[in-house]
Order: structure tokens, then C-alpha cells, then sequence
């Protein structure tokens, strides 16, 4: 059996306008430029924890323990501008392991869906894990001159990269790492299937099923077309009877729970 655990890792306030883009006339409504606080929503940050029987998976890591106590320096101006972090007590990347028996270096694989900062962010909590992968594009871009990827966080920390196409993980079908470019340039979904049925793990292809169902553009995007193909590609699999559940990072609708196959 495959459990698809949904960890709880804080939250992040972002402009009303970011999720379901389409309801603001103004382009840079997503950045908080010339908003005021009334925009402001809070959304669920989430990781994902799948029990495997060939070996723990973790998908994502959340927010680093530091922005606790200092976000606005942990971030970085242009992160805390856009979407400040917050991360209670007992809901760091290891709290929510330890709560569940585990321990770092229990991890097989640690995958990053993408390398920004509340997905990537604890990275260097999880640097015992047996592996630490993201997508050979993502990688690339993470580490050039962009204000959104905090190369710090990484630095001198063993990042494996796999391809960008399907990428096979366990070599039997069961974890399948899917490109899903757009919101950044190397974003990566995780279908977990049992051969019948699956989950996808989208990250921030959306943020919920309005993205999917209505074809809303992810408010941050890389590259605009591959988003829409992106989402499209996520409709597909939403109407899919053999998907048992689209999962996406800052969905309120899936901010916990535990998901059997
Ligand atoms: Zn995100």
C-alpha cells in the first residue's frame, strides 16, 4: 500500500489577486505593488510525505525554521514583499516527520517540486536525506541572477537533477516525477499511483480547482504558454475517474489528510 500524507508547513499571505488571477484588471495586482492590505489573503503552505514500500518520498519542504523569528531577512526584500511567510510551532518540515516517526535520513528521496522559497525553503533541514532532486531545468534556472531563488539556501548542498521529460523513479510506475513548466521554468508534479488509481502532486501549477476547471493562469508565471499547457494537461488528469485527487501546494480545500492507494 501507498499513503500520500499532506503535511502542513505554515502559510504564506499573498495578494488576493495571485491565486485565481483572473478576477484582478490589474497586471501587477499578484507582486502587492500598489495594494493595499485588504488584498492580503492567507493560503496554506504544504509538503507532502509519500510512504512507499520501496523507501520514503518527501515532496517539498516547505519554510526554513529561521523565519520564525526573522522572515523579512530569512527571505529576502522581494519574497517578503510579495508572499511573507509564517510557520507555527510544530509544523517545521521535521516536526511534521518526527510527529509521524521519521527521521531525516530516513528520506529516499527529498524531490523539490520547484526552488522557490516556500517550497524549497527548508531544504537545509532535509540535507540528511539519501537524496535531494529537482528537475534539470529548474535547477538551471534556480541558479542564475533571479531575486525570486535564494541560491544561499543551497549552497554546497549535493542537488541531483533528472531529466525533463517522465521520469521514472522507483523504475515500476508508482512515483512518476511529470514536467509541468510554466509557474517557473522546470516545475515538477509527482503522480503516485497503484495502477489503477493516483494522486498528482501539482505544486503551483494551480491553486485549486478553479485552476484546473477554469483554466486560470497561476497569477507567477516562467513562461506564460507553458503554464497554459501546463493546465491543461492538469485538466486532463482532473477528469480523469482514475484520479483520485489533484493536490496543490496552497490549496486550502487539501491542507492536511492522508490520502491510501
Ligand atoms: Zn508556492
Amino acid at each position: 500500500m501507498i499513503k500520500v500524507h499532506i503535511l502542513p508547513c505554515g502559510s504564506t499571505v499573498v495578494d488576493e489577486a495571485l491565486p485565481f488571477s483572473s478576477k484582478s484588471k490589474n497586471p501587477l495586482a499578484f507582486t502587492g505593488i500598489l495594494r493595499g492590505k485588504k488584498h492580503r489573503i492567507s493560503v496554506p503552505v504544504t509538503a507532502y510525505l509519500i510512504e512507499h514500500p520501496k523507501g520514503l518520498v518527501l515532496v517539498d519542504t516547505g519554510w526554513d525554521e529561521s523565519i520564525r523569528k526573522n522572515a523579512r531577512k530569512y527571505e529576502g526584500f522581494f519574497n517578503y514583499f510579495a508572499s511573507p511567510g509564517f510557520l507555527p510551532d510544530g509544523e517545521g518540515i521535521v516536526d511534521q516527520l518526527t510527529k509521524r516517526g521519521y527521521r531525516i535520513s530516513d528520506i529516499q528521496y527529498c524531490v523539490l517540486t520547484h526552488m522557490d522559497i516556500d517550497h524549497a525553503g527548508g531544504i537545509r533541514h532535509v540535507k540528511n536525506a539519501k537524496h535531494i532532486m529537482c528537475s534539470n531545468a529548474e535547477w538551471n534556472a534556480a541558479n542564475k541572477s533571479n531575486p525570486r531563488y535564494l541560491k544561499r539556501l543551497w549552497m554546497g548542498m549535493n542537488i541531483q537533477t533528472f531529466p525533463d521529460k517522465e521520469y521514472d523513479l522507483f523504475g515500476d510506475g508508482t512515483v512518476i516525477l511529470l514536467p509541468m513548466h510554466g509557474h517557473s521554468a522546470g516545475m515538477t508534479a509527482v503522480k503516485v499511483s497503484n495502477g489503477t488509481e493516483y494522486v498528482l502532486i501539482a505544486g503551483d501549477c494551480g491553486y485549486g480547482r478553479p485552476s484546473w476547471e477554469d483554466q486560470i493562469l497561476p497569477g507567477v508565471e516562467w513562461n506564460r504558454n507553458e503554464a497554459k499547457k501546463s493546465l491543461e494537461k492538469l485538466r486532463q488528469f482532473g477528469i480523469d475517474p482514475s484520479c483520485k485527487g489533484i493536490l496543490m501546494t496552497h490549496d486550502p480545500e487539501h491542507s492536511s489528510g492522508s490520502i491510501e492507494l
